[in-house]
């Protein structure tokens, strides 16, 4: 893995904003998508290398359609050469809405007065997690407004509890959070008790438009969101996701963002974000959106495709905010997470709440509301191997974003074979005997394209391990 030497990575300094608008559209105004740019462009992340600024503004430039499919194409060569066929699988697990924050885009908005807002109580969080657990669930991201109920103290509790709840076979296995920005403090407490990731989304990169949306609360403070990930880094906390809400402005100018957010970690910290997320906005309890920057979906697929290319070791992840549509589309150009069985209404899992309670409990609405089997059939019938794998950062396996990426036949060596060890839990202790069927037979696929390069003996003796009642083996 190259970085690539740009100013920044001599400019930037740890907990300092890095971000300059000028300079971004600078780029993007300046940048000329002319064939051979673009195809030695792609070549570049083909070799593995990081786009810098100015490369992935050609790319987000490119409107030739001849173009545009040689980008596609390019992402899928990459996910297909780097990544294999895998897909990890979580769920996203509400936990509280009540939020002093008025973010103009969001359900639980402080001044959103037909939300009803509640805190899972301990008993009822165990009851999610047992639902999520008989539904196969081995990772999960808790998701919190932001609010003084919800301090480092009590995030940490809850991941303590989700951690110690089992059921059957089933556990969780990782515990991921999308919460308010912490102070260093915060992150400590909060990584102590073992989490995997911390995502914060920056949301729009552009700190005009940032102020538009942010009318009230502590969220308003750009900066302050900026600089969070810095000091969950400063916390030890190396495990770090970014993200932005596609809608809220030019998307050219968000993926732009990204890419300078991930300069300015790998300038510091020598760790780039782990995970990189897109949503799109979509409709929640009163609320309005702009209708200038809604993404359509030609755009959206491009503009994966091009975070792929530009940040080619990082995570992506693809929530149900999307259609199945979208979902099957968007996943072949380096998506490598997907939620399954997402349900977003506080307490809706263990379904501890009666359908009306249901109603504003909800941050915004879904578009795939299919069940975790449903979705891993679909996987499975396309040749996606489905994981669970928590292994890397059990094992301490975290920080070194490149490793998967850059150590050659990581993939095949752990990966792949983990994905496969999960995917035989999952198979005999939740699958219908049709999933069961279909799953086997792609395990045996895929241990044929691993001959060459993995231990596949070694594989197969864990595999009738699990079938004989051993569970949580991995590579
Ligand atoms: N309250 C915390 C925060 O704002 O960072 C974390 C949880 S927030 C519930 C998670 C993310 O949901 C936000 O960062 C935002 O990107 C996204 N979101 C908010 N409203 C949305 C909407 N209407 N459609 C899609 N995503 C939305
Ligand atoms: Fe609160 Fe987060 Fe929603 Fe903003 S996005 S209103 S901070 S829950």
């Amino acid at each position: 893995m190259k970085f690539t030497p740009e100013k920044y990575r001599i400019a930037d300094e740890p907990m300092q904003p890095f971000i300059d608008s000028q300079e971004i559209w600078d780029y993007i105004n300046n940048a000329k998508p002319t064939r051979e740019r673009v195809r030695a462009i792609i070549a570049k992340s083909l070799n593995k290398e990081r786009l810098n600024l100015e490369e992935t503004a050609v790319l987000v430039n490119t409107t030739d359609p001849e173009l545009v499919e040689e980008i596609l194409q390019g992402a899928r060569t990459l996910k297909e050469k780097v990544y294999g066929n895998r897909i990890v699988l979580f769920a996203p697990l509400y936990i509280g809405n009540k939020c002093t924050n008025n973010c103009t885009y969001c359900g639980f908005r402080t001044s959103n007065k037909d939300a009803v807002r509640m805190t899972l109580a301990d008993e009822d969080l165990v009851k999610e997690v047992e639902a999520l657990e008989d539904n196969g669930q081995k990772r999960l991201i808790l998701v919190y407004g932001e609010h003084k109920d919800y301090s480092p103290e009590f995030i940490a509790d809850n991941v303590r509890l989700v951690y110690g709840v089992k059921k059957g076979n089933g556990e969780i296995r990782r515990v991921n959070i999308n919460a308010a920005p912490l102070d260093v403090e915060g992150f400590r407490i909060v990584k102590e008790s073992g989490i995997g990731t911390y995502q914060v989304f920056q949301e729009t990169y552009h700190p005009d438009f940032y102020t538009n949306y942010h009318l009230s609360g502590k969220k308003k403070d750009f900066n302050w969101r900026l600089t969070s990930l810095d000091r969950a880094q400063e916390a030890g906390l190396d495990d770090v996701g970014i993200g932005a809400l596609f809608g809220l402005y030019d998307w050219r100018y968000e993926v732009l963002g990204l890419v300078r957010h991930t300069n300015h970690l790998e300038a510091c910290y020598n760790v780039g974000p782990h995970t990189i997320s897109f949503p799109r906005i979509k409709d929640a309890s009163s609320v309005n959106t702009p209708a200038e920057y809604v993404v359509n979906d030609d755009d959206f697929v491009k503009l994966v495709a091009i975070l792929r290319l530009a940040v080619p070791y990082t995570g992506m992840i693809l929530t149900a905010r999307e259609s199945v549509a979208v979902r099957r589309q968007v996943i072949q150009f380096g998506v490598s997470q997907i939620d399954g069985g997402t349900k977003l209404e506080l307490g809706s899992y263990a379904q501890t709440k009666n359908e009306e309670q249901n109603l504003n409990r909800e941050q915004f609405m879904i578009n795939d509301n299919r069940s975790l089997g449903e979705i891993i059939e679909d996987l499975v019938d396309n040749d996606y191997l489905p994981s669970f794998c928590t292994a890397c950062y059990r094992l301490g396996r975290t920080g070194e974003h490149f490793m998967e990426f850059s150590v050659p036949g990581f993939i095949k060596r752990f990966c792949s074979p983990n994905a496969m060890l999960t995917l035989t839990e999952y198979l005999i202790d939740y699958a219908t005997p049709e999933v069961q069927e279909k799953g086997w037979k792609l395990i045996e696929r895929s241990l044929v394209d691993l001959e060459s390069q993995a231990n596949v003996a070694e594989i197969r003796n864990r595999i009738e391990r699990i079938k004989q009642g051993e569970r949580d083996l991995y590579f």
